[in-house]
C-alpha cells in the first residue's frame, strides 16, 4: 500500500497539474482518448479533470469488456444457461447486464438456471471437475488481459481430457478497437469526435507490450502513451501527450515502465497463440462489425469450444433504443448526453451495459457524481 501511495501524493499531483497548465498551448485544444474503462474510473475517482486546464478534453474510449459485448452474444449465454444440465460460469459483472427484453443472467438464475459467478477461468475448470454429471461452460469475455487465463484453462482441460468443460469465447483485441475508432466516420469524415492522442491501457499492454501501438502512431499520426492507473501516472501521461502534440511528434511512449515492455509477456502471448486464432470478424456493441478483432478457439482445441459443442448461432436483435451506450462507447456522446442517465438508468436499475460495469463510463459518471449539473 505504501508503494501505491507514492503514486497518489497530492503535492506531486498539484505540481504536475501546474506543469501541464504551463506547457499546454493556450492557442489550441487537446482531445485525448483514454481507451480503457479502468482509466475512465481512475480519472473521475481522483478528480483528474479538475486538475487540467480547460483546453484539455478527455474522451472516453471503448475499453470496457462488458460494455462492448453485443446483446446478441449475451442472449446466447442466457439461452445456453436455460438448457438442461448446464452450469454457466460467468464473471460477476456480466450478471446484471441487460439483454434482449430486459432479461439478464441474474434473471436466468432467479428462474432456477445454474449460473455461477467465478473469479477466474481456472475456477470454472474446477467446477467441471467437481460436477462431472454437468456440462460447465465458461462465459469468457475481455481484452488481452483475460485471454491468457482462458487459454491456460483450455490447455489444462485438454491435459486432463475433461469431457464436460467448454468455453464460450468472446475475447476481443485492443489494437483492432483503436483502429475501428480511428477509421470510424465520426473521426475520419464527420469530425464529431476529435482524438489527438491516446492514453494506452496498461494492463492489456503488460501482455501485448507497447509495440502494437506503433502502427497507429505512424500510420494515423496519433501519439500513444501507455499509462498506469494511479493519478500521478495519468497526469504524467497527459503531460507526455501534451509535449508530443506541442512538438508535432506522434510516437509510442511508455509511462508505465514498471509493468510494460515493448515486447510484452512472451509466455502469455505464446499460450494465447497456441489456443486461439483470429475470427475474420466480430460484432462489437458500439463499433459494429470489426474485421479480425476477436478470437476463436483453434481447431485442435475445438472440443472445448461451446459454440461448436452446443451449436450456438447469434441472432439479430434490436438494442434498447433509449440507451446511448453505442455512442458513449465510440466517444461520440458523454453519459450525461443520454436522456435517461441518472433518472431511469442508474446502477440499481441499469438500462445499458455502460451503467453496470466497473469499467463503464456511465457507471463512472454516476459513481463519482459528474452529473449533478446535468439532471
Ligand atoms: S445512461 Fe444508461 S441508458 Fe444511457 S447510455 Fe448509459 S447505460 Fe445506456
Amino acid at each position: 500500500m505504501r508503494y501505491i501511495q507514492g503514486f497518489r501524493d497530492g503535492d506531486a499531483a498539484r505540481a504536475l497539474s501546474r506543469l501541464i497548465a504551463e506547457e499546454a498551448d493556450t492557442g489550441r485544444d487537446y482531445h485525448l482518448m483514454e481507451f480503457c474503462g479502468g482509466h475512465t474510473h481512475a480519472v473521475f475517482r481522483h478528480g483528474i479533470p479538475d486538475l487540467l486546464p480547460g483546453n484539455i478534453n478527455l474522451v472516453h474510449g471503448p475499453g470496457c469488456p462488458v460494455c462492448v459485448l453485443p446483446v446478441a452474444r449475451l442472449d446466447l449465454a442466457i439461452e445456453l444457461a436455460g438448457r438442461e444440465n448446464i452450469i454457466l460460469a460467468s464473471y460477476g459483472d456480466m450478471l446484471r447486464v441487460p439483454a434482449s427484453r430486459r432479461d439478464s443472467l441474474l434473471n436466468a438464475r432467479s428462474r432456477g438456471r445454474d449460473v455461477r459467478v467465478v473469479q477466474s477461468a481456472v475456477e470454472a475448470l474446477e467446477l467441471a471437475q467437481q460436477h462431472p454429471d454437468h456440462q460447465v461452460v465458461l462465459f469468457a469475455i475481455g481484452f488481452e488481459t483475460t485471454t491468457p487465463p482462458t487459454a491456460l484453462a483450455i490447455q489444462q482441460a485438454a491435459a486432463l481430457d475433461l469431457p464436460n468443460f467448454s468455453v464460450y469465447c468472446n475475447h476481443v483485441l485492443t489494437p483492432s478497437a483503436i483502429q475501428a475508432i480511428l477509421d470510424s466516420p465520426e473521426v475520419r469524415q464527420l469530425g464529431q469526435v476529435r482524438v489527438d492522442g491516446f492514453l494506452g491501457p496498461s494492463h492489456v499492454s503488460t501482455i501485448i507490450g507497447s509495440g502494437p501501438y506503433e502502427f497507429f502512431a505512424e500510420e494515423y499520426q496519433r501519439p500513444v502513451v501507455i499509462a498506469g492507473f494511479e493519478p500521478l501516472d495519468v497526469l504524467a501521461s497527459i503531460r507526455m501527450l501534451v509535449r508530443q502534440l506541442n512538438e508535432g511528434r506522434a510516437e509510442v511512449e511508455n509511462q508505465f515502465t514498471r509493468g510494460v515492455s515493448r515486447a510484452g509477456n512472451e509466455k502469455a502471448k505464446n499460450m494465447v497463440a497456441d489456443v486461439f486464432e483470429l475470427r475474420p470478424e466480430f460484432a462489437w456493441r458500439g463499433l459494429g462489425t470489426v474485421p479480425y478483432s476477436g478470437l476463436r478457439i483453434k481447431r485442435q482445441y475445438q472440443r472445448f469450444d461451446a459454440e461448436k459443442r452446443f451449436g450456438l448461432v447469434a441472432k439479430d436483435v434490436r438494442e434498447n433504443q433509449a440507451c446511448q451506450c453505442p455512442a458513449v462507447i465510440r466517444g461520440v456522446k458523454k453519459p450525461t448526453d443520454c436522456e435517461i442517465f441518472g433518472t431511469v438508468c442508474t446502477p440499481r436499475n441499469p438500462i445499458g451495459s455502460c451503467m453496470v460495469s466497473d469499467e463503464g463510463a456511465c457507471a463512472a459518471y454516476y459513481r463519482y457524481r459528474r452529473y449533478s449539473e446535468a439532471i
